[in-house]
């Protein structure tokens, strides 16, 4: 008798030999711009908290009040029991957020991407998707059975060379990128990518995850930001998280209010899964409204991005472009990825190592918060211009 679950472990052996073996690492602190970690105390730049927000104390008391009215659970999915007014709100406040007639919130951003492609596209379909797109549109493209072809990194003339050569095959064509890339930090040049939908009639779905409540003077994504620089963009569909920089849970997708109610009967991730928990629902509702009345801490997070992106410029290292809080090192290897993230950590800091297969190349992240002090990124460029040479790409 074979045990059929051998090959579980035939395969973690690969893991650990490539170095690509993974596993969590349990906190001892809340996180912040510090953490506890194993017992010693970091300077963190793994969070995507970008505003500080998971640790607020009006998020934290909305959730708590939130509890205290609604309880712990939502009890069903929403188109039985489980939706309530604080998901009505939040909808109808993330919607005039983002500029868009309507939103749908889902339990988190990885089922609002499967969901809604899943919804949108099927077998006779078209999907072009970057190729450094996030894992759950990478998912929901193979699930959605279309025909998928990725793109070059941010290649808008490769990207027009596939709808060219294909679009009169399809029946409908969809276009996914990220809005920030997020092992990267770059972001999607959106007027061409929304020009070339427009031109093959192609519809467009953006993932800001990491674009809500950095980018933009409003911190309302990559369409504010694009808006900001005197862009008028057409509509698409604006998908998000709630994790993020709004310190919470769950996930959203806006644009006009009949793509939110055709969402509403078609997303089997909506439809039947349960609706988001009230503490959660109520700290989002507290983070967008913070973000929109108190401009100081985006202000804060994009002082910390220039002072970064000024003091890491100066170092002998491969720095990865961004536009957004996320910095990256390409480093050759995962092992040197590895052995770099190690350091660090021994030298206070504490930033991973992304390797295969999250992206394709190796590389250190480092993720700015509003509340880092500059001494604490200071630090970080003295213990990355201590570091023995050659550890770049
Ligand atoms: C984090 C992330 C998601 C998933 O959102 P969750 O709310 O964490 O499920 C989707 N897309 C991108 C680009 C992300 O970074």
């Amino acid at each position: 008798m074979t045990d059929p679950y051998r090959w579980l472990t035939d395969s973690l052996t690969t893991l650990h030999r490539a170095h690509w073996y993974r596993a969590p690492q349990p906190l001892d602190s809340p996180s912040g711009p510090e953490i506890v970690l194993d017992g010693r105390r970091l300077v963190n730049f793994a969070s995507n908290d970008y505003l500080g927000l998971s640790q607020d104390p009006r998020l934290k008391a909305a959730a708590q009040q939130a509890v205290e009215t609604w309880g712990t659970g939502s009890s069903g999915s929403p188109l039985l029991s489980g939706y309530g007014p604080l998901q009505a709100e939040l909808e109808e406040k993330l919607a005039r957020w983002k500029g868009a007639e309507a939103a749908l919130v889902f339990s988190s951003g990885y089922l609002a991407n499967l969901g809604t492609i899943l919804a949108l596209a099927g077998p006779r379909d078209l999907i072009l998707a970057d190729e450094y797109n996030h894992s759950s549109l990478k998912r929901g493209a193979q699930l959605s059975g279309a025909k998928v072809y990725a793109y070059p990194h941010l290649d808008m003339t490769a990207l027009a060379d596939l709808l060219e050569k294909h679009h009169s095959q399809a029946r409908r064509c969809l276009l996914l990128s990220d809005g920030v890339f997020s092992m990267d930090g770059d972001i999607c040049p959106l007027p061409e990518f929304l020009d070339l939908a427009c031109h093959y009639q192609a519809m467009a779905l953006i993932d800001d995850a990491h674009a809500t409540g950095v980018l933009g003077p409003a911190g309302a994504g990559s369409r504010d930001y694009f808006q900001d620089r005197g862009v008028k963009l057409p509509e698409f569909m604006q998908m998000g998280t709630l994790s993020k920089a709004l310190g919470s849970l769950g996930g959203y997708v806006a644009g006009r209010r009949e793509w939110v109610e055709f969402l509403r009967n078609r997303c089997a991730t909506w439809v039947y899964s349960t609706a988001l928990a009230p503490a959660n629902l109520a700290a989002a509702l507290a983070a967008v409204e913070i973000i929109q009345t108190e401009p100081e801490h985006l202000q804060a997070l994009w002082r910390n991005v220039r002072f970064a992106r000024e003091k890491l410029s100066g170092l002998p290292l491969t720095r990865l472009p961004s536009q957004s809080p996320i910095l990256g090192i390409g480093l050759p290897n995962a092992q040197a990825a590895l052995a770099m993230s190690q350091t660090l950590r021994d030298l206070g800091f504490f930033a991973p190592a992304i390797r295969p297969p999250t992206v394709p190349t190796s590389r250190i992240r480092f993720s700015l918060m509003a509340r880092h002090h500059p001494s604490q990124i200071q630090g970080l460029a003295d213990a990355l211009l201590s570091l023995p040479p050659p550890c770049t790409v």
